[in-house]
């Protein structure tokens, strides 16, 4: 029934649109903000557009995040229920999308913080069973992957594993001591990407980075059940490529072999989450980029996802923005 298809809609893609304030730069140039968040759960446009009398004003996701909300309330209504999963063994994916400078990095570096932290207050209250967390770190840039835990190894290749399905060959896996150890790693990361944005022409903004936490655990005492009592779940906060290039690169055919490739990873990934939130049935093209085929575990089966949107709220971004809300209604 469509009631039923609706609570399944919901529990596995949770999408949400996060509009930041207007920036300096945005403000000295007299820049007006075009978007309100009215409720919840609805964004519109607020301004009249003669111009643009076909686009449509008002957009209703799971949530929406007015620039006055902050990234700890995000993380509460768009992305915990989400991150939690991955304590009851349940794969899950946090996404930030959007146009470089929208706001990905900001939001996703928080939601990791407030997650990282709900995570470990958990395994403290639940003393009876052992845990052990385990941390990769990658970058997908020009379809080539890169361990940002080992920054100086060659790229990665991708392997299918009879069981596993698809692995990251030589991918670091560092076990973690504590929440300091993993703090480090994920500064030492996030240093990574802030490098190769001075030296590589703003490398960041085309790449995709995937921070990958594994949570195992197992009853300290033998309960009867035997191994029933172990879990083990993986769950990926993913900072996305800007979403600009994915539409430069429409335009721009295959004259940009590097714009081509973020656009395969990104136009495989709406494919695949919009064929994901119509249902599972029919073939979901995982296999077409490097993207989805290491997240596939984490996407389909019984993943949960939360995709929070980004968006400027500057008059002079209207379109980026637009793209950021089409992208985010095919995927609810
Ligand atoms: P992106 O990763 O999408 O390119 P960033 O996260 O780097 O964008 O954000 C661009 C700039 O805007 C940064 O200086 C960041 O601190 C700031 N910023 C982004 N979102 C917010 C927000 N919600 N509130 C305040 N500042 C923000
Ligand atoms: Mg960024």
């Amino acid at each position: 029934s469509v009631a039923r298809d609706d609570v399944g809609k919901e529990e596995r893609i949770l999408v949400s649109v996060r509009v930041r304030p207007l920036n300096e730069r945005e403000l000295e140039r007299s820049d007006v903000s075009d978007w309100e968040c009215i409720s919840a759960d609805t964004i519109v446009f607020k301004n009249s557009l003669p111009e643009r009398s076909m686009f449509p004003t008002t957009y209703t996701f799971d949530r929406v995040f007015g620039c006055e909300r902050n990234t700890r309330q995000v993380y509460e209504e768009g992305a915990k229920k989400v991150s939690l999963s991955v304590l009851s063994g349940v794969n899950s994916s946090i996404f930030a999308y959007g146009q470089t400078s929208s706001g990905k990095t900001y939001t996703m570096t928080g939601i990791t913080k407030y997650s990282v932290s709900d995570i470990y207050d958990y395994i403290q209250k639940h003393e009876e069973r052992e845990f052990i967390l385990k941390l990769s770190a990658m970058e997908i840039y020009n379809e080539a992957v890169r361990d940002l835990l080992s920054p100086d190894s060659a790229p990665l290749r991708l392997l299918d594993d009879p069981e596993k399905g698809t692995v990251v060959e030589k991918l670091t896996e560092e076990t973690l001591r504590d929440q300091d150890h993993l703090k480090e790693l994920l500064s030492f990361c996030l240093d990574q990407r802030q490098i190769g944005e001075t030296s590589l022409n703003e490398m960041s903004s085309r790449s995709h980075q995937i921070l990958r936490l594994t949570i195992e655990s197992s009853a300290r005492e033998f309960s009867g059940m035997g191994n029933l009592t172990t879990l083990a779940a993986t769950i990926n906060f993913v900072d996305l490529a800007g979403s600009e290039r994915a539409s430069q690169a429409l335009t721009a055919g295959s004259r940009l072999k590097e714009g081509c490739h973020i656009n395969r990873s990104l136009l495989t990934l709406g494919t695949v989450i919009r064929k994901l939130s119509k249902g599972r049935n029919g073939h979901i093209p995982y296999r077409d980029s490097k993207l989805t085929r290491i997240l596939q575990s984490s996407l389909g089966g019984n993943a949960k996802t939360a995709i929070i949107c980004t968006m400027s709220p500057a008059r002079t971004h209207i379109e980026q923005s637009r793209n950021s809300l089409l992208f985010a209604s095919c995927a609810k």
